[in-house]
């Protein structure tokens, strides 16, 4: 898709990526996009205009009748809350636990350099009261990970995220805990045309493997990392999601809390700061962004944003700023002021720190993110690079 589009009604660009089951993730393979309709606006905001009319007190007696199912009354855990001790994590097991009664087991996977104010609110949270499941993988995979993803995908996360994206569901499978509920939705954020999740799921594809997968970390091949960095499976298996025969056998649910509450990131925050005194930013806003309460804990997180903005031309502020504007916190006009003033600022605090983590030096970082600067989003003018098109320029 070479042609770049901004939807109409939020800032959000048609190089939005979707989440994907990464595990088969190849150098040079195709990403999926974020949908817009024929009037160039996107799904998301669509979904938000069809939200405006839902009947939210029939939506909690739904959300009710599902819990009751779930809900044991012999001191086991009903679900799992997955998180970081970040906003949505906060609100959805304290509502979960003090409002609606469940037992929750809330599930951590740990990033790869925690922060100082991410490990603050981590402890808060658990501090108010919840057990916790926390996943540190092994570092030294983890690093070495993170430096194949980042240089064959100019996707540093990836390790990240696939091990968020599996350790809810092996939890489950392995607890025997039939529900898991999420803080988000990814339907206010990117919807795809034939990834317009219902209300009350079954796991979704990017959840588990098939078996005939062939499977790629950091785009290598599984057999050839295990040969050429000498690495047992083992060591491979917390990155990788569960397989399909599991999931069917297992009859484990998903639900994400916003299909049935009606609330705001904005919202959260006070909740959050108000139940488990949760921080902001102590440098008053991230790097990339103008808000200071969003994706915190890890100090790979700018850089993330960041090699998003290489590949796609949007950046953490449009992201920030796309979700204000359909729950009605900015005006478009003044995300566009926002995305301009923001988007794809270089994250230096921890630019060292990511280095050192990946071991690679600045000169193998700025080659490898000019190898992957696609022509149709940049255009070198002097010695600058700027973006060909852009929600702000006219
Ligand atoms: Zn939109």
């Amino acid at each position: 898709m070479k042609n770049i589009k901004f939807c109409k009604k939020c800032v959000e660009s048609n190089h939005r990526f979707l989440s994907t089951a990464q595990h088969t993730d190849k150098p040079g393979g195709q990403k999926k996009f974020a949908a817009f309709d024929n009037d160039g606006v996107c799904l998301s905001c669509r979904y938000f205009e069809k939200k405006e009319f839902f009947n939210w007190s029939e939506k909690e007696e739904d959300l009710k009748d599902i819990l009751s199912k779930f809900r044991s009354n012999n001191g086991e855990y009903d679900v799992i809350v997955p998180g970081s001790g970040g906003k949505d994590s906060i609100y959805t097991s304290i509502i979960l636990k003090e409002k609606y009664g469940m037992h929750p087991l809330t599930c951590t996977w740990a990033p790869g350099m925690y922060t100082e104010v991410g490990w603050k609110n981590y402890n808060s949270w658990i501090n108010y009261g919840f057990d916790n499941f926390l996943l540190t993988p092994n570092k030294k995979v983890h690093k070495l990970l993170t430096k194949l993803a980042f240089l064959n995908l100019l996707h540093p996360f990836q390790p990240f995220a696939l091990g968020q994206n599996s350790l809810p569901l092996k939890l489950a499978v392995e607890k025997n805990i039939k529900l898991i509920v999420y803080g988000d939705s990814i339907k206010e954020r990117a919807v795809g045309k034939d990834n317009e999740a219902k209300s009350f799921n079954k796991p979704e594809f990017w959840h588990y493997r098939n078996n005939n997968d062939e499977i790629y970390l950091g785009g290598v091949n599984i057999d050839e990392i295990q040969k050429k960095y000498k690495i047992d499976r083992h060591e491979l298996n917390c990155f990788l999601p569960v397989s399909k025969d599991v999931v069917d056998n297992s009859d484990i649910n998903l639900l994400h809390l916003p299909d049935f509450i009606n609330y705001n990131p904005q919202n959260n925050f006070y909740y959050a700061k108000e139940k488990t005194g949760f921080q902001v930013n102590p440098d008053g806003r991230t790097e990339g962004t103008y808000t200071k309460y969003s994706s915190l804990d890890d100090k790979l997180d700018g850089l993330h944003y960041f090699t998003w903005y290489i590949k796609t031309g949007r950046g953490r502020a449009t992201e920030d700023a796309a979700l204000e504007v359909r729950n009605k916190i900015i005006t478009r006009e003044e995300a566009v002021l926002l995305v301009k003033k923001f988007d794809g600022e270089f994250p230096k605090k921890y630019f060292k720190d990511c280095l050192n983590y990946m071991e690679i030096s600045e000169n193998q970082f700025w080659e490898t993110i000019e190898k992957f600067r696609p022509n149709h989003i940049w255009q070198k003018s002097g010695n600058e690079w700027t973006l060909k098109n852009s929600v702000w320029k006219k």
